[in-house]
């Protein structure tokens, strides 16, 4: 077999060869794309999610070299159980996808605290004690690491009645910086992928509505994106083609976040 070399004559720096990764949130949508790319570039793959089906479907995807863990991503306790089952099936882990995540619309008029906490605690918390329980064990093994999260347009914009949603998701920029910069002295990079309107069960109520019509007409590549469009990103920056870039953030949203107003309007 011939190995692919890149611009240094290096083995390919896309390449996730004996490296292992963790998605959370990766038996649908977004995880699942990034759960299959990243086995696809050669690395062993773990995924947690809740529900059953949903897992056993992911399961069969990732065949023998993936391994699908219930975790709720809120609970510390079973994030540790999960990336200790992954050592010890794995040895190692190098990747961390935190991309588990969940949307409600509602009025912060209408807001509880049981819909606020669960919108912190599933998107910031959740991505605060899984990368460190990461970082603990990429640390332990000397060999560096990449942490990637997923944030959201939203991570910048104000949107109505997604208040909670949207601290969440800025709080998830505050907190790629300040990690980038503490782990770095380990060689552990974090990053931000920053998606726009992404066709996943997410966004299929609205994409069907004529608001879905007004957004795909804001979007300068004129189209949702597909989950896997945002797996060249992920690829980017969890491999060693990314290896200078950390405490970043890479919109990947057709150009979603530059537009002004729909396109044809002038
Ligand atoms: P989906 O609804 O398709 O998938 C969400 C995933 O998160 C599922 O795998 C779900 O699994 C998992 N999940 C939700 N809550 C928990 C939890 N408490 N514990 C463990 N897993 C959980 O969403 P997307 O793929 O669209 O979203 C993925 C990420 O991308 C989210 O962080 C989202 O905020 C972000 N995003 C999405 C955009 C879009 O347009 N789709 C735009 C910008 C950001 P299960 O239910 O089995 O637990």
């Amino acid at each position: 077999m011939t190995e692919s070399r890149d611009w240094n004559g290096h083995v390919d720096a896309f390449s996730l060869e004996g490296k292992v990764a963790l998605v959370t949130g990766g038996n649908r949508g977004i995880g699942r794309s990034i759960a299959l790319g990243f086995m696809s570039a050669g690395a062993r793959v773990a995924v947690t999610g809740r529900d059953k089906s949903a897992n056993a479907a992911i399961g069969e995807e990732l065949g023998s070299k993936g391994l699908v863990l219930v975790a709720d991503v809120r609970d510390e306790t079973a994030m540790e159980l999960a990336i200790s089952d992954i050592s010890h099936r794995f040895g190692r882990l190098d990747i961390l996808v935190n991309n588990a995540g969940i949307g409600k619309v509602t009025s912060v008029l209408e807001m509880s605290q049981v819909d606020w906490r669960e919108m912190i605690d599933t998107h910031l918390t959740g991505t605060f004690h899984t990368s460190k329980l990461a970082a603990r064990k990429m640390i332990d093994r000397g060999d560096g690491g990449s942490i990637l999260n997923i944030g959201s347009m939203y991570s910048l914009f104000g949107p109505p009645k997604l208040m909670h949603y949207a601290a969440a998701k800025a709080g998830v920029l505050g907190l790629t910086r300040a990690l980038a910069v503490e782990l770095a002295s380990y060689r552990i990079r974090v990053n931000a992928l920053l998606p726009g309107w992404i066709d996943t069960d997410m966004t299929s109520a609205v994409r069907a509505t004529t608001v879905g019509e007004v957004i795909r007409r804001k979007i300068p590549l004129g189209s949702f994106g597909t989950p896997d469009e945002v797996v060249g990103a992920a690829l980017l920056l969890a491999s060693r083609a990314g290896c200078y870039i950390t405490g970043t953030e890479i919109a990947v949203d057709g150009g979603y976040h530059v537009a002004d107003l729909p396109m044809g309007l002038i």
